[in-house]
């Protein structure tokens, strides 16, 4: 049964179109309802009748919730509320004004009249909704929150709002986002166009704007010129309820600490740790720059430099990776300030750097420069490392790439250095070579090179040689060194410092090997029943370490000395001192093993490497052969005196001493003086064949 109150109340607000909803003030259960109110919710006014108003909300409010929402409503005023109310498909927003109404008999309960409407969005004059939503919902955040109107003014910011753009609160509401009272500036610095901020695309569009992220510079009077606050900017557009854009919501995230952090990521991956240098990455970097920006200048050169440390994984396999790393890392220290401006270097590999060179003018003054760097470089690394008890020598080889020429571009240019790099180093330790076309051809020729040596060392394409190895004191051939040489069929003769490696890392060494010693006994053998060679004189033979730490290398090699009938000690073989100290144990044993058989030991290239000179003295070495590096270099007064002091040492410890790399007579002389016993060198004569060698021995004699 209806009340005659409610009655005519539901026919005057039906009239207004507005939801009327009338409930009972215990428990909020719906007595009644106009068409209006269950429109809204998309229902049947039958429907609702009986059930809790309470439940019709979204979050829902229990009875508790509801006897405290009645005891706020004031007497003889209406109590404004704003809910969301669910409907089948989605919730809407409504305004309640709820007032209550006395029973007018003792029969009836007291109920409360609620008048349910669409919040006013639009109409500015009355935000106070608005605002009340805003300012419950932003307290919570981090954030910084503004909102904007349809015409793009501030109506209103938070606190937190006002601290990241850096002006006082007051300061906000009524300013155009047009025209804001703040900078925004882009990730490169660049501010931004007012139009082209979030809120405003937001504003325009009506469409949601995420992840900008913008700097905030602080304006000179509060913060320190040049502090910058990262923040990120976003904006989502309001509607009214006709969906006509009706402004929007402007949030700012300070990403400041996110933003250092990934600056310092970023510095890291651009920084070498070890070294200091620049990174693989940031140099390839630079150089793609230099290249972009002298692409159009009129005479700019740029040159591409390719380092490599000569030596050096012999010592991260001889001392260990911690030894390894300090020497990288001096090398890093001493390479930071190099002379030339115009020169950024980075490590590219665990001993491998680039240098990137800017330059223009005249192409032979730009490779004079590039030639003074590249050796200022290499001084640089071979200066020496006292390192706790050791004192180790690293040498560098170069190759240089020039744009424009050798390379059109960073990746070219980079294998164009690479290419002479690998040119230098068949040229030996301590090399430099600019780029040329012909080295391509001979790159080429290496993939071969594998192949053919295996037929070589098969069909005897190779053919061992012979240096006199000569007494300085009676002027006569003490020994002989037999160094293999190849002649290829369409390449021509090809030296072992570009074969060697290849076949030592292929396995071909053994064949190789094989030949040599067999040819060398044989010759012995031959030598021996005609007499031509000193019967007190011996013929040296380089082993690779592949051979040497094979098992049987020594039964092999006695088997092969009895085959064709020579005294063991008419052999010496000459080891480096990178072998001695890779493995010392297996190393020492087989010295020993050979030292029983009575075949001699050399030591051979001695002074680049890094044997510890305590090894030496408990070693069964006969030979001490001092590398033609110091020889070459007498004039340097450093090489002088190392050479000096290798002499000394071998005679201390009761050991021949070798010059090689004897040119000119003024080195001869200084090897005399110097107490050398034996030197070979093309003074005397180069590695001969073994008919020419057998004609100077003649002479010799003769
Ligand atoms: P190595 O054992 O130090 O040989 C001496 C090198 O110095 C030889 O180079 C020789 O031709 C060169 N030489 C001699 N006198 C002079 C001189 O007055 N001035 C200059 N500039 N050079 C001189 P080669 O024949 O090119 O051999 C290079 C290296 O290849 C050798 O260095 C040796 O380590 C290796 N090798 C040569 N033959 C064999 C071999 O049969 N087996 C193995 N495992 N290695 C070999
Ligand atoms: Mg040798
Ligand atoms: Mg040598």
């Amino acid at each position: 049964m209806q009340s005659t109150s409610s009655e005519l109340l539901s026919s005057m607000l039906d009239d207004l179109g507005d939801g009327f909803w009338v409930l009972d003030v215990g428990d909020a259960t719906v007595v009644d309802l106009n068409d209006a109110a269950a429109r809204v919710l998309s229902r049947r006014a039958e429907e609702l009748r009986g059930t809790r108003f309470g439940d019709l909300l979204v979050p829902s409010l229990p009875p508790e919730g509801w006897r405290l929402l009645v005891d706020q409503i004031p007497h003889g005023a209406a109590h404004r509320v704003v809910v969301s109310m669910s409907r089948p498909d989605h919730q809407v927003v409504t305004e309640l004004l709820l007032s209550r109404r006395t029973a007018p008999s003792a029969q009836e309960r007291d109920v409360v009249v609620v008048l349910a409407r669409p919040p006013r969005w639009s109409g500015r004059h009355d935000t106070s909704v608005h605002h009340q939503l805003f300012d419950r919902a932003v307290g919570l955040l981090d954030d910084g929150v503004a909102l904007i109107d349809a015409n793009g003014r501030i109506e209103r910011a938070t606190d937190r709002f006002a601290e990241l753009v850096d002006l006082p609160p007051s300061d906000l509401p009524g300013r155009s986002i047009f025209d804001p009272p703040w900078r925004s500036l882009d990730e490169q610095g660049v501010p931004l166009p007012p139009e082209q901020c979030p809120p405003a695309i937001a504003i325009r569009t009506g469409t949601q704007v995420r992840g900008v992220t913008t700097r905030q510079p602080g304006t000179a009077h509060r913060r320190a010129v040049g502090d910058h606050r990262w923040v990120h900017v976003g904006a989502t557009p309001l509607r009214d309820p006709t969906g006509r854009p009706d402004g929007a919501v402007l949030t700012i995230t300070d990403v400041t600490d996110v933003e250092r952090l990934r600056t310092d990521l970023d510095r890291a991956r651009r920084s070498d740790q070890l070294t200091g240098l620049m990174s693989r990455t940031a140099i390839v970097e630079q150089l793609e720059s230099v290249l972009a920006t002298s692409e159009g200048t009129e005479g700019a050169r740029v040159a591409a430099l390719h380092v490599d440390l000569d030596n050096f994984r012999g010592i991260n396999d001889t001392f260990g990776a911690t030894i390894g790393d300090r020497v990288l890392s001096i090398i890093g220290e001493r390479l930071h300030d190099l002379p030339d401006r115009h020169v950024r270097i980075g490590r590219i590999g665990v001993d491998e750097f680039l240098v990137v060179v800017r330059g223009d003018g005249p192409s032979a003054a730009f490779d004079a420069r590039l030639r003074r760097l590249a050796e200022e470089l290499q001084r640089r690394v071979e200066h020496r490392f006292q390192l706790e008890s050791f004192e180790l020598r690293v040498t560098a080889s170069v190759g240089v790439a020039r744009w424009p020429g050798d390379g059109h571009d960073a990746a070219s240019l980079q294998r164009a250095a690479d290419r002479a790099l690998t040119a230098a180093r068949r040229d030996g330790r301590h090399q430099l070579r600019f780029y040329e076309r012909s080295i391509d051809e001979h790159t080429r020729t290496g993939l071969a090179l594998d192949r053919d040596l295996r037929r070589a060392a098969a069909q005897r394409e190779l053919e061992v040689h012979y240096q006199p190895i000569i007494d300085l004191r009676t002027g006569r051939v003490a020994a002989a060194e037999a160094l293999v040489r190849w002649h290829h069929p369409e390449h021509g003769p090809i030296p072992p410092s570009v074969f060697i490696p290849t076949a030592e890392a292929t396995g071909a060494i053994t064949a190789i090997s094989e030949l040599v010693l067999t040819t060398v006994a044989e010759d012995l053998a031959d030598w021996n029943r005609s007499g031509a060679f000193p019967p007190d004189a011996r013929v040296a033979v380089n082993v690779s370490a592949t051979e040497f730490t094979q098992r049987a290398f020594v039964e092999h090699l006695a088997g092969i000395l009895d085959h064709a009938g020579v005294r063991p000690d008419q052999l010496e073989l000459e080891i480096t001192e990178t072998l001695l100290m890779r493995d010392v144990e297996t190393t020492v044993d087989r010295l020993e093993a050979l030292d029983e058989l009575g075949v001699l030991v050399a030591l051979d290239d001695f002074g680049t490497g890094y044997s510890s000179l305590s090894y030496l003295h408990s070693l069964p070495l006969h030979t001490l052969k001092v590398d033609r590096c110091f020889v070459g270099d007498l004039h340097d007064g450093r090489s002088e005196t190392i050479t000096r002091a290798i002499l000394s040492l071998a005679h201390g410890l009761g050991i021949v001493a070798v010059g090689e790399g004897v040119e000119t007579e003024e080195q001869r002389r200084f090897l005399i003086d110097a107490g050398c016993d034996l030197v070979q060198g093309f003074y005397y004569a180069p590695a001969l064949p073994r008919q020419a060698f057998e004609v100077f021995l003649a002479d010799q004699a003769g």
